[in-house]
């Protein structure tokens, strides 16, 4: 049904030119034939909205941008539009004007932990690094909704320089994640330029493309762009498949081309209530991402930015779905359900728990099915006592000239180490902690 209706519509898509295959599929006519309004929505799909119903999408549009690719327009089933996933993620929703209490504009505090305009470093030895701030489609749950279709804020390219200068004067730094907006919205020179500025900087080892592309607009995926990235190995994408209709003949081209080319493919899907909320839903997406080369990465709770309250669902749902996963398929199809802490604590696991109980040598574990078992614990383990000296352990952790041997810890790594002396960690500005302040 679906497939028969994009194939009836491709060829009636009408916006100034009569489209023909081959403009079809070039990137540039697709985002310059984006409809970013609601009247050429309502031609393309041959829909009405009600005036009423209009009014309040006019508004929603003039806070939050529309814009859809004639590609990911034609996924959608008119028929049904309104229960539509492609529809749902493209398409405004009048819902988006509530903001609840708990919502805000950059609830990841993305703009907080930010050293230099383009970066944010939340993690000891990797960054996140905007080098565009516009996409071909915007999707409705976007997290970074405060900065859609903000011309202004696309990065300059002394601020891009200005990131770059960043991550080469920061050694820890060994991960760099570019991000935005898409960066493959951005032309295949600049590109190329960025990536061959990130590689002359020694300490970084990998660099990673998050982008939608291959979802929304996958013929941006194109021999030159990939040979492109081949030359600056290794280089990982991770795309944003969020239900199994995205997965078209055209995206699945797409993904072939990048995977070909060597590049490790991940996918990051949001939890979307009326999108994805549904262990059968998820379970098909996640067999046909590994039928096509992509490994399922990370399942996002949806955050609490403004203007997604009705996107959003229970955690306990989230759990439930990867309930329904782990055990009952491949262990590469699963992906690591996560909340990202609002106020900018990241990404936090939120997985079903497994270990039941234990005792001083034994263990108690349940599995997919519900068996209870035990594990005994080994009577003789000796672990290597860690003085933090790796010259003095007989693990052959080899340490290289220059290298830290063993770097600083945090977190609860630090208080599980035997080298540490620390023995909470404590809030700070607590009223007890004043007290003592105080004394
Ligand atoms: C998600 C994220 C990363 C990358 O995290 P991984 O778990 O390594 O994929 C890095 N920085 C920020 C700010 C992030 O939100």
């Amino acid at each position: 049904m679906a497939a028969n209706i994009s194939q009836k519509r491709k060829p009636t898509v009408k916006l100034g030119t009569d489209v023909v295959g081959h403009e079809w599929t070039d990137w540039k006519w697709q985002v310059d034939h984006s409809i970013r309004d609601i009247d050429t929505f309502e031609k393309l799909l041959a829909v009405r909205f009600a005036k009423a119903e209009r009014a309040e999408l006019e508004k929603t549009i003039a806070k939050f941008p529309l814009s859809i690719t004639p590609y990911y327009l034609s996924l959608i089933d008119a028929d049904d539009f309104r229960n539509d996933p492609v529809f749902k993620q493209a398409f405004p929703s009048v819902e988006e004007l509530e903001v609840d209490e708990c919502e805000l504009a950059d609830p990841l505090a993305e703009d907080t932990d930010s050293p230099v305009p383009g970066i944010t470093h939340r993690y000891p030895d990797r960054v996140l690094f905007y080098i565009s701030h516009v996409c071909s489609m915007y999707c409705r749950h976007c997290t970074r909704k405060r900065k859609v279709g903000d011309h202004d804020a696309i990065p300059s390219k002394a601020e891009v320089i200005k990131g770059i200068k960043y991550i080469a004067n920061n050694p820890q730094i060994r991960d760099c994640l570019l991000s935005g907006g898409d960066p493959l919205m951005l032309p295949d020179k600049y590109l190329d330029w960025i990536l061959t500025e990130l590689r002359k900087i020694p300490h970084l080892e990998v660099i990673r493309i998050g982008t939608r592309m291959p979802v929304v607009l996958p013929y941006r995926i194109t021999d030159e762009l990939v040979a492109i990235l081949k030359k600056h190995h290794p280089i990982w994408i991770n795309t944003h498949f969020n239900h199994p209709k995205e997965l078209s003949q055209a995206s699945k081209a797409a993904l072939q081309k990048l995977a070909d080319a060597g590049i490790p493919l991940g996918n990051q899907s949001v939890l979307l209530a009326g999108v994805n909320d549904c262990p059968l839903i998820m379970k098909k997406l996640v067999h046909k991402l590994v039928k096509n080369r992509v490994r399922p990465y990370y399942l996002y709770q949806c955050d609490l930015s403004e203007g997604l309250s009705h996107f959003r669902t229970s955690v306990g749902r989230g759990i439930e779905i990867i309930e329904s996963l782990i055990g009952h398929t491949s262990g590469f199809a699963v992906p690591t359900y996560v909340v990202d802490a609002p106020g900018g604590g990241g990404k936090i696991p939120a997985m079903p728990n497994y270990l039941i109980s234990w005792s001083a040598n034994k263990v108690i574990l349940r599995n997919y099915e519900g068996v209870i078992t035990t594990y005994k614990e080994p009577d003789n383990y000796v672990p290597a006592v860690c003085n933090k000296k790796c010259d003095d352990c007989h693990l052959q952790h080899q340490v290289a000239d220059g290298e830290a041997e063993n770097p600083g810890l945090v977190g609860i790594a630090k208080l599980l180490a035997d080298s540490n002396k620390v023995i909470s960690l404590t809030p700070e500005n607590t009223e007890r902690i004043a007290r003592r302040v105080n004394e």
